[in-house]
C-alpha cells in the first residue's frame, strides 16, 4: 500500500498536515493546526484494507478550545456588515482555486471514491459557498400588522454556535453543505466529521479562513462520535445541532439535544422508491436506476434502493438492469476509467453482505452481483462488492425495507399506481423517490401522493443547493440547501416598539380601524 500512503502523505503536507500519528494535526482550531489528545484512531485504505494511516482523538479539551474560538468569531463576524460577509464568503471559497485537483485526490484516497466523482463534489463546495454568499445581504426581517399602538418587527437572528456532525459517503460535499448557510446566517461552527474520513473538512476549512473569514468562526474537530461527538452535542455552548447520519445516531443526537433543549436538524437515512410504469421510456428509466444505485456504490442517502417496476415489463427492466450493472467498470478509486469504488469501510461491507445472505436465505433472487467481483485490478484487496440486483423479495423483508447502504438494488413489480404507491410509502423512510412515466398527469398525481421530501420525474439524483432537501418520517426533519435550509440556522425575534396610537395609525402602524 506504498503508492496510497505516499500520496497521502503528499496530500497532507501540500495543505501543512504531516502523517505522522503524533505530528498529525487532524483539527482546525480558531484558526490554527492542532493535534489531538485522545486516543489513536486509525485509517483504512477502502480500496485496500491496509491501513493509511492513524491520527489522534480530539478530545474534550480541544473541543472547549473550538466553542470558544467560535463564540468569539461569531461576535468579530456579526460585526461585519452583511455585505461584507457575503464578500469575505466569496473570497474565501476562491481561496480552494488551484487546490482542486489535490482536494479531489484527498478525498479519493481516503473514501475510496472514485477521482471522477470527488472532482465534482469540490465543485459543489464552490457552488454552495457563493449562492449562500449571495444571501448574506438579503436576509431581512418583516413588519408584522399588529392591532395595537406598536411597531412590531420581527428579525432573523443567528443562534450562535452551532454543533455540526457528519458522516462519511460525502465528507467534503456534506461540511460546504452545513457550513455555508450556518456562516451565511451568522453563526459560528464547529463541525466533527466521521471519525473514517477526517481530512478533507479540515482542509477545506483552513483554505476558507484564509480568504478572510475570521480565524475561529469555523472549526473542525476529529474524533469518534461516542467521545468527540458525544461532547460537542452536550456542549453548553453549542445553541443548534445539526446532524447527517444514520437513524440510529440521529435519534441519540436529537436526544442529546433534547436534554439541554437543543433544537436539531436531522439529515438521515432512506430506503429510495424509483417506480417505474409500463409507459416510461424503458432506455431512460434503467440508465436512470443504474446512476441511481450504483453511483457512490449505493452509499448515497438518496440511493434508489427499492426499484419498483411495473408487473407487465418486471423481468425486462431486471433484465437490462442486470446486463448494465455487470458492466460497470468497477476498479481502484484513483484510476480514471474506474465508475465505482469499493464500499468505505470494513463495517459497512460485512453489514451489506450480511444482509444479501439473508434475503437469500429468505428466498430472494439474486440475478447479479451479490459478491466480491472476479476480475479487480493488482492491489484491490479491499471492501469490493458487484452491483447487485436482487429480486423475488417481498416488501416485508429486511432487504427491501431497511436501509443498505450498498450497491444493493431490489426489484419489486406493481399493478397499478395505488400499488405502487403503497409499496413506494411501505417503508419507515421518506427520502427520496422516482417516477418514470410519459403520462405527465400520472406523474404528478404519483409525486404527490409520495411521503418524501424531494421526487424526481422522469430523473434521478438532481440536486442543487437552491432546492431544499430533506426527510419525511424516519429519513429526519429540518430541511438543508435554498432558503429552507437557510432558515434552519436563525431563528425569529420579535420587536415591539411603542408608538403611541395616534403617531402610529399616521404612519400605518396602527390597528387599520
Ligand atoms: P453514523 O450515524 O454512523 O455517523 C455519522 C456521524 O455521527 C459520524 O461523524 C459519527 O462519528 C457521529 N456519531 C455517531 N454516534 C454519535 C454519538 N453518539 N454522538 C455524536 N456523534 C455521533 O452514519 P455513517 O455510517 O457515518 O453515515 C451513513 C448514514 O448517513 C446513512 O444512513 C446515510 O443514509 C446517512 N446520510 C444521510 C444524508 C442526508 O442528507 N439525509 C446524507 C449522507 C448520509
Amino acid at each position: 500500500d506504498a503508492r496510497a500512503k505516499a500520496r497521502l502523505a503528499q496530500l497532507l503536507s501540500e495543505f501543512g498536515l504531516s502523517t505522522d500519528t503524533e505530528s498529525l494535526h487532524s483539527n482546525w482550531v480558531g484558526g490554527e493546526l492542532l493535534p489531538g489528545d485522545g486516543d489513536v484512531i486509525e485509517l483504512i485504505n477502502p480500496a485496500t484494507g491496509r491501513m493509511l494511516t492513524s491520527y489522534r482523538d480530539a478530545g474534550i479539551a480541544l473541543l472547549d478550545r473550538a466553542v470558544g474560538a467560535a463564540t468569539t468569531a461569531q461576535m468579530a463576524w456579526m460585526a461585519l456588515t452583511a455585505s461584507e460577509r457575503g464578500r469575505r464568503m466569496n473570497a474565501a471559497v476562491r481561496m480552494l482555486e488551484g487546490h482542486e485537483e489535490s482536494l479531489a485526490q484527498l478525498e479519493s484516497v481516503v473514501a475510496g471514491k472514485p477521482i471522477r466523482d470527488c472532482r465534482g463534489e469540490v465543485g459543489k463546495v464552490r457552488e454552495m459557498f457563493e449562492y449562500y454568499a449571495g444571501w448574506c445581504d438579503k436576509q431581512h426581517g418583516e413588519v408584522i400588522p399588529v392591532p395595537t399602538s406598536h411597531l412590531n418587527y420581527v428579525r432573523q437572528v443567528p443562534y450562535g454556535v452551532v454543533g455540526q456532525i457528519t458522516p462519511w459517503n460525502a465528507p467534503m460535499f456534506t461540511c460546504a453543505w452545513q457550513i455555508a448557510p450556518a456562516i451565511a446566517a451568522g453563526n459560528g461552527v464547529v463541525l466533527k466529521p466521521s471519525e473514517l474520513t477526517p481530512f478533507s473538512s479540515v482542509v477545506v476549512a483552513r483554505l476558507l479562513e484564509r480568504g478572510g473569514l475570521p480565524a475561529g468562526l469555523i472549526n473542525i474537530v476529529n474524533g469518534l462520535g461516542g467521545t468527540t461527538g458525544q461532547a460537542l452535542t452536550g456542549h453548553d455552548g453549542i445553541s443548534k445541532l445539526v446532524f447527517v447520519g444514520s437513524p440510529e445516531s440521529g435519534r441519540i443526537i436529537a436526544e442529546a439535544g433534547a436534554r439541554r433543549l437543543v433544537p436539531s436538524v436531522l439529515e438521515l437515512g432512506g430506503k429510495s422508491a424509483n417506480i417505474v410504469f409500463d409507459d416510461a421510456n424503458l432506455d431512460d428509466a434503467v440508465a436512470g436506476a443504474q446512476a441511481a444505485i450504483f453511483a457512490a456504490a449505493g452509499q448515497s442517502c438518496v440511493a434508489g434502493s427499492r426499484l419498483l417496476i411495473q408487473r407487465d415489463i418486471f423481468e425486462t427492466v431486471v433484465e437490462r438492469l442486470g446486463r448494465a450493472a455487470s458492466e460497470i467498470a468497477v476498479g481502484l478509486p484513483d484510476e480514471e476509467a474506474t465508475r465505482m469504488g469499493p464500499l468505505q469501510n470494513a463495517r459497512q461491507f460485512e453489514r451489506v453482505t450480511a444482509m444479501i445472505e439473508r434475503a437469500t436465505d429468505a428466498g430472494a433472487r439474486v440475478v447479479t452481483g451479490g459478491q466480491r467481483p472476479v476480475e479487480l485490478p493488482d492491489g484491490a484487496d479491499g471492501y469490493y462488492l458487484s452491483p447487485t440486483v436482487i429480486a423475488d423479495v417481498d416488501a416485508s423483508m429486511e432487504i427491501a425495507c431497511e436501509e443498505v447502504f450498498g450497491p444493493v438494488v431490489v426489484a419489486m413489480p406493481f399493478d397499478d399506481e395505488g400499488d405502487a404507491v403503497r409499496l413506494a410509502n411501505g417503508t419507515r423512510f421518506g427520502l427520496a423517490g422516482a417516477v418514470w412515466t410519459q403520462n405527465p398527469a400520472r406523474a404528478h398525481r404519483v409525486a404527490s401522493q409520495l411521503r418524501a421530501g424531494t421526487v424526481w420525474i422522469n430523473s434521478y439524483k438532481a440536486i442543487n443547493v437552491m432546492s431544499p432537501f430533506g426527510g419525511f418520517r424516519d429519513s429526519g426533519f429540518g430541511r438543508s440547501s435554498g432558503l429552507d435550509g437557510l432558515r434552519e440556522y436563525t431563528v425569529a425575534q420579535s420587536v415591539w416598539v411603542e408608538t403611541g396610537l395616534e403617531a402610529s395609525v399616521a404612519m400605518g402602524y396602527g390597528n387599520g380601524q
